[in-house]
C-alpha cells in the first residue's frame, strides 16, 4: 500500500527511469527539509555539496524526483551550470524515444509542449526546435511572446489531430464490437513481461527489452483459441509507481483500450520482492480508469526466476491467479484454457496452479 512506498523506493524507480533514458547514475543526494526552498529547492549547504559532487564525478545532468517549478529549474541550472531535469521531463524524454504509433507520438509531443509552455525564458532556450526560422515575428514583440504563441497554436493543432484519430479509433472499436470479437487487455507494472507474454501467446514480434516503458502504444494481436474462437489481445503501457498526474493523458490511447476490454490479464513480475506494491499501483490506475471491477486474471509471470515454492503458493492464494513463465513457455496453454473458459461463459474457477 501507499504507506510502504518510501523515498528510497521512489529514488530507485527514478534511477531505473534515468537508466532507461540512457543516463549513468554517479551519485544520489537527498535532503531532509520540511519544505523545499522557494528559489533553489535545495538549501544553500546542499547546493554546495552537490556542486562539489559535480566536480568530483563530472556529472553533466541532475535529475530531481520531485517536480520543480519553472523558476526553480532555471535557478538551479544557472547556479550549478548543468542540465536540470525533473521526473516529468525525464518520463517525457523516455516517452519520446518509445512512442511508436502516430497517435502515441502526437500525445508525447503535446505533453512536451504543455510542459515547455511555462518554462520559456527570454532566451527561448527550450524552443530552439520550434521557434527558429519561421519569420512571423511581429514588430515590437519579444521572442518569448512569439515562442509562446507558436507553442499555443501547435498545441491547438495537435489537439485537433488527436481528436480526429480518436474518432477513427472509436469507429474501429465499434466495428470490433459489432463483429463480436472479444478483447483481452494486458495490464501490469512496467517490465512485468506484458510484451513477452503477447509475443508468446501470438507468436508475433512486439519489441521487448529489459527497460522501463518497452511498451508505450497499444499493440493489438489476434489469438485463436483451441475452441477456434478468436480473441484480440492488446498490450498496454507500462504502469509506474509515481507517474506525474498530468502525464496520464499521454497514456489516453492505451487506457481507452483497457476500458473497452472484456477481460484483463494483470501481469505481475513474481520475482520482484515488492510485487504486492506494484500490484497495488496498477490497481490504483485501474481504479482511476473506473475499470477496477473488470473481470481480471492475475498472471504471476517469471516463475522460472522463483526458487522459493512458498512465495509462489502465497501469491496464488490471490483469487483468480495463475503462475506462468512467458519466457520459458510455462503454463501458457493453461492460461489460454483459462481465457477460453472465461469466454465460454463458464464459471471460471482458477484453482491454485503450482507447476
Ligand atoms: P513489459 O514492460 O511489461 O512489456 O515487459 P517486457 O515484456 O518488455 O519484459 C521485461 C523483461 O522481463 C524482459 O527482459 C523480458 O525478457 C523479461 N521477461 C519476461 N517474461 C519473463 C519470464 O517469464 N521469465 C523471465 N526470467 N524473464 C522474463
Amino acid at each position: 500500500s501507499k504507506s510502504t512506498w518510501t523515498i528510497e523506493d521512489s529514488l530507485k524507480e527514478l534511477e531505473q527511469l534515468a537508466e532507461t533514458a540512457g543516463a549513468k547514475i554517479v551519485a544520489t543526494v537527498t535532503q531532509k527539509k520540511d519544505r523545499p526552498d522557494m528559489a533553489l529547492f535545495f538549501g544553500k549547504g546542499k547546493i554546495q555539496e552537490i556542486s562539489m559532487l559535480i566536480q568530483e564525478t563530472n556529472a553533466n545532468m541532475i535529475v530531481f524526483d520531485d517536480e520543480l517549478s519553472p523558476s526553480q529549474q532555471r535557478n538551479i541550472e544557472l547556479m550549478l551550470g548543468i542540465k536540470v531535469l525533473d521526473r516529468t521531463a525525464l518520463i517525457l524524454d523516455i516517452f519520446a524515444q518509445r512512442a511508436r504509433s502516430h497517435e502515441g507520438k502526437l500525445q508525447v509531443e503535446l505533453a512536451q509542449l504543455r510542459y515547455a509552455l511555462p518554462r520559456i525564458s527570454g532566451q527561448g532556450l527550450v524552443l530552439s526546435r520550434l521557434g527558429g526560422g519561421i519569420g512571423t515575428r511581429g514588430p515590437g514583440e519579444t521572442k518569448m511572446e512569439v515562442d509562446r504563441r507558436h507553442i499555443r497554436s501547435k498545441i491547438n493543432d495537435i489537439e485537433k489531430q488527436i481528436e480526429a484519430i480518436k474518432k477513427q479509433r472509436q469507429l474501429h472499436r465499434e466495428n470490433r464490437e459489432s463483429s463480436n470479437i472479444s478483447t483481452v487487455a494486458l495490464v501490469g507494472y512496467t517490465n512485468s513481461g506484458k510484451s513477452t507474454l503477447l509475443n508468446a501467446l501470438t507468436g508475433s514480434d512486439v519489441f521487448a527489452e529489459d527497460k522501463l516503458f518497452a511498451t508505450l502504444d497499444p499493440t493489438t494481436r489476434q489469438v485463436t483459441l483451441s475452441t477456434n474462437q478468436k480473441v484480440l489481445i492488446t498490450d498496454t503501457v507500462g504502469f509506474i509507481q509515481k507517474l506525474p498526474h498530468h502525464l496520464v493523458s499521454a497514456f489516453r490511447a492505451t487506457l481507452e483500450e483497457v476500458q473497452s476490454a472484456d477481460l484483463l490479464l494483470h501481469v505481475i513480475d513474481s520475482s520482484q520482492i515488492n510485487y504486492k506494491q506494484q500490484m497495488d499501483s496498477v490497481v490504483t490506475v485501474l481504479r482511476e480508469l473506473k475499470t477496477a471491477d473488470k473481470p481480471t486474471l492475475n498472471v504471476f509471470n517469471k516463475i522460472d526466476n522463483l526458487n522459493d515454492d512458498d512465495t509462489l503458493k502465497t501469491m496464488l492464494t490471490t483469487p483468480d491467479s495463475i503462475g506462468i513463465s512467458a519466457k520459458q513457455n510455462m503454463n501458457l496453454d493453461l492460461l489460454k484454457t483459462k481465457i477460453e473458459e472465461y469466454f465460454a461463459g463458464k464459471n471460471v474457477n482458477l484453482e491454485l496452479l503450482i507447476p
